[in-house]
């Protein structure tokens, strides 16, 4: 997908503020932050969204999840973060590639 901000931002073609990287995932400061903390966390490989997300393909949300674990541990936020995928424009998500926010630092609000 050459024309996905996301994948170019992986590819480095378009510069980001690094939190973390391996083999699966890649995780990079939001330039707009919602909270004190705020990154994103997106698969190297390219999926649209959650809803993308199949039995084949499944092992990389865990995977990811357990990266967020480990820096929520490491960033010192553990003891209250958020999770958001938005998915598809209805639901806000204006780059289609699947990416999970995270978001820690402040009291989150009620979500429902
Ligand atoms: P969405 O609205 O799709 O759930 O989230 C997309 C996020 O990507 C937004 O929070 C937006 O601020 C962030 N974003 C958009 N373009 C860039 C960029 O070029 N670099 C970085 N670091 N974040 C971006
Ligand atoms: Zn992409």
């Amino acid at each position: 997908m050459n024309d996905c901000l996301f994948c170019k931002i992986i590819a480095g073609e378009i510069p980001s503020k690094k939190v973390y990287e391996d083999e699966l995932c890649y995780a990079f400061y939001d330039i707009s932050p919602l909270a004190p903390t705020h990154f994103l966390v997106v698969p190297k490989g390219h999926l649209a969204s959650a809803a993308e997300i199949t039995a084949e393909n499944a092992a990389v949300v865990g995977h990811i999840y357990a990266v967020i674990a480990k820096l929520a541990k490491e960033l010192g936020f553990a003891d209250g973060f958020r999770v958001v995928t938005n998915c598809g424009a209805a639901a806000g998500q204006t780059v289609h590639h699947l990416h999970f926010h995270v978001l820690a630092g402040t009291t989150l609000g009620s979500f429902n």
